[in-house]
C-alpha cells in the first residue's frame, strides 16, 4: 500500500514476492525512517488460521509511526492487509505445535531527495515466512549479558518505537555479549546505568515465588505485546503479576538471598524463554539452578495453549481467519 502527501492511503495490492528497485537517492536509505513489526498466525485444532492480537501490533505500529514522523496507517487497514497475505499463503501455516506464519509488517520512505525532512512518500508492506518451533530440542534457557558499555535508548529517543536504527544500534552490543560466551545482551537505563530495561529483542519477567514483575514502561522499551499478554495470563492463574523496578544489584541480591526464583524473557518469536544465567564486567551468577523453572514453564504453556487453540481465549486475543 502506498501513501502520498496530499493523496493518503492508495493503491494496496497482493503481488507475488519479489525484489524492490530503489534509487541511491532513496530518503530510507539515508536517514532510517522505517518502523515494522512481528506477528504470528498458527494453525488451529479445526484446521483454521488465527493471528494473534494483530489490532495490538496496529496500534504499536501507529505509535512507532508517529515517533518516526510518518503516516499513520488505520488499524482495519493493518489488519486487513495480515489477513490478505495469510489466506493467500495459507498451505504455510504449518499444521503442528509452536511452528506458525511469521508476519513481518513495515513501513519505509520511498521519496528521492537528500533533505533531512519527513518524506511525503511511503510503502506499507507485509511479506511472510514460516516460522519452526524456537526450541527443537526442548526449551534451553539463554545466557545474559549486561551492557555497561552501550545504551539502547535515551529517554526522549526512540525505544519505545519499533524502527530499524534501535537494532542497528543493538549489533555491536549483541556482538560483545556473544564474545563474552553469553546469548543475548540484557539493557540498562541509560542515565543511571543501574536498571533493568529489556533483552536485545525479548522484555524480562523476574519471578519471586507467586509474585512476579517485569520492568515498568519507561518510554525507553519497547511495549511488548507478550509482555502485556503475560500481565493478563499470570493474572487469570492467581499470581500476584505487576511492574516496577529492578535494578541489576537487585537482580543479583534476591539472587544470593533466594527470594528470586525465576528470571524469564518473553517475545513473539520464542514466546518465553528461561533466562539460565547473568554476566557482567562486574561478576556472574546462575539464576535459579539454570533450569526452567516451573512458573516459567506454566505461563509459556498457558500462552500457547491460547494461540494454538488448546485453551480458551478469555481476552478475544485470536483473530479468526476461518476454517
Ligand atoms: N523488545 C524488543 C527490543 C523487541 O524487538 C521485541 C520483539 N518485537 C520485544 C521486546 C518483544 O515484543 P513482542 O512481544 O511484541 O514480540
Amino acid at each position: 500500500i502506498k501513501w502520498t502527501e496530499g493523496r493518503g492511503w492508495h493503491d494496496g495490492q497482493l503481488v507475488p514476492y519479489a525484489p524492490l528497485s530503489i534509487d541511491p537517492a532513496n530518503m530510507t536509505l539515508h536517514y532510517a525512517q522505517t518502523i515494522f513489526e512481528g506477528l504470528k498466525a498458527y494453525r488451529q485444532p479445526d484446521g483454521g488460521v488465527a493471528t494473534f492480537r494483530p489490532e495490538a501490533n496496529a496500534r504499536r505500529f501507529q505509535d512507532s509511526a508517529r515517533r518516526l514522523a510518518m503516516p499513520e496507517l488505520p488499524v482495519e487497514t493493518f489488519v486487513e492487509a495480515c489477513d490478505l497475505l495469510v489466506r493467500q499463503d495459507k498451505e504455510w501455516v504449518p499444521s503442528e505445535g509452536e511452528a506458525s506464519l511469521y508476519l513481518r509488517p513495515f513501513m519505509v520512505a520511498t521519496e528521492v531527495g537528500l533533505g533531512v525532512r519527513p518524506a511525503n512518500e511511503y510503502l506499507f508492506l507485509v511479506i511472510a515466512s514460516p516460522a519452526g518451533a524456537y526450541f527443537s530440542g526442548g526449551v534451553k534457557p539463554v545466557s545474559v549479558w549486561l551492557s555497561e558499555e552501550y545504551v539502547r535508548a535515551a529517554p526522549g529517543g526512540t525505544g519505545a518505537a519499533k524502527t530499524g536504527g534501535n537494532y542497528a544500534a543493538s549489533l555491536v552490543a549483541q556482538a560483545q555479549a556473544i564474545e563474552h560466551g553469553c546469548d543475548q545482551v540484557v539493557w540498562l537505563d541509560a542515565i543511571e546505568r543501574r536498571w533493568i530495561e529489556e533483552m536485545g529483542g525479548m522484555n524480562l519477567y523476574f519471578v519471586y515465588g507467586d509474585r512476579i514483575v517485569t520492568p515498568e514502561l519507561t518510554g525507553s522499551l519497547l511495549p511488548g505485546i507478550t509482555r502485556d499478554s503475560l500481565l493478563s495470563i499470570a493474572a487469570d492463574l492467581g499470581y500476584q503479576v505487576g511492574e516496577g523496578r529492578i535494578s541489576v544489584d537487585d537482580w543479583r541480591r534476591h539472587h544470593e538471598d533466594g527470594t528470586l526464583t525465576e528470571v524469564f524473557a518473553c517475545g513473539t518469536a520464542a514466546v518465553i524463554t528461561p533466562v539460565g544465567s547473568v554476566k557482567s564486567t562486574r561478576a556472574s551468577w546462575p539464576v535459579a539452578d539454570g533450569a526452567p523453572g516451573r512458573v516459567t514453564m506454566r505461563l509459556r504453556s498457558a500462552l500457547l495453549d491460547i494461540q494454538t487453540g488448546h485453551a480458551p481465549d478469555p481476552h478475544g486475543w485470536m483473530h479468526r481467519l476461518g476454517a
